[in-house]
């Protein structure tokens, strides 16, 4: 296996919390990996120690390639009130260039081309010069994914990407998502509760199990559905997957 980010042995511990406890992963390069498990069993808290945002209490995370390659989107966005939507979706591109968050950037014809044609895609191509005060959680989401999409970075980290969209939204974006990945080929590591939307995005799929005591931990990883194209999404062996993992998710939960 061509492995892309490492995750060996890693624990945290907040203050009074116990968040994460002794995981181990290994992400192959271009591979789409999703998190799912219950709150509070410490997807979040992994997802930014892998994007080197916060240090594991112990053990480490090893990139293998540019560690500064890292598209992330929190939970929370991470929109930046005082910017536009437009501004905020190439903020990544212009810190990148060295151009700082005031200077303007133009863009070459083929990125403006590229650019505006995932606004259509996302719906938001009407919504470019709002703030994000200005826009419905929604629409703020489909900015944040706007942002790490237009990056193109050789690595993803989403976390729940997709929850605060319409079950229709919600498919239409993930398949925006599917074709990208297919094209630019990002490694991804995603977490989300929604196990349908876990299996249909994932190469492979890590159950992760809450416990308060000594911190979320891997409970298993099993196969997604990734390559099962659209149509295999109707098919029993789908269903049966999905029954599984729901199932695991109901017998691990904490009582
Ligand atoms: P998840 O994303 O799976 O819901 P989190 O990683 O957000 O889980 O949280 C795991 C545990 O750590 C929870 O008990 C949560 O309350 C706690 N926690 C998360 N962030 C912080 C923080 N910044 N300070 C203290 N405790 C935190
Ligand atoms: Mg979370």
């Amino acid at each position: 296996m061509n492995v892309h980010i490492s995750i060996k042995n890693v624990g945290v511990r907040y203050e009074k919390t116990a968040a994460v406890n002794n995981v181990s992963l290994d992400i192959p390069r271009g591979a789409a990996t999703v998190i799912v498990g219950e709150s509070g069993c410490g997807k979040s808290t992994l997802l930014r120690v892998v994007a080197g945002l916060q240090k594991p209490t112990v053990g480490e995370v090893k990139i293998f390639g540019d560690k500064t390659k890292i598209a992330f989107m929190p939970q929370t966005y991470g929109l930046m009130p005082w910017q536009t939507a437009r501004e905020n979706i190439l903020l990544p591109r212009r810190l990148g260039k060295g151009l700082g968050f005031w200077r303007k950037d133009k863009l070459s014809a083929a990125d403006e081309e590229r650019f505006n044609d995932l606004l259509q895609k996302l719906g938001i191509a009407e919504i470019t010069e709002r703030y994000p005060r200005e826009l419905s959680g929604g629409q703020k989401q489909r900015v944040a994914l706007a942002r790490v999409f237009f990056a193109r970075l050789p690595i993803l980290l989403m976390d729940e990407p997709f929850s605060a969209l319409d079950a229709i939204t919600r498919e239409e974006i993930g398949r925006v998502f599917g074709a990208l990945r297919k094209k630019v080929g990002m490694t991804t590591l995603l977490v989300t509760h929604d196990v349908n939307e876990a299996l249909t995005l994932a190469d492979e799929i890590v159950i992760m199990k809450k416990d308060s005591q000594k911190g979320g931990q891997i409970f298993t990883v099993l196969d997604g559905a990734a390559d099962f194209g659209e149509t295999g999404r109707e098919t029993p062996e789908f269903f049966g997957k999905a029954n599984k993992i729901r199932r695991i998710l109901a017998e691990i939960a904490e009582k």
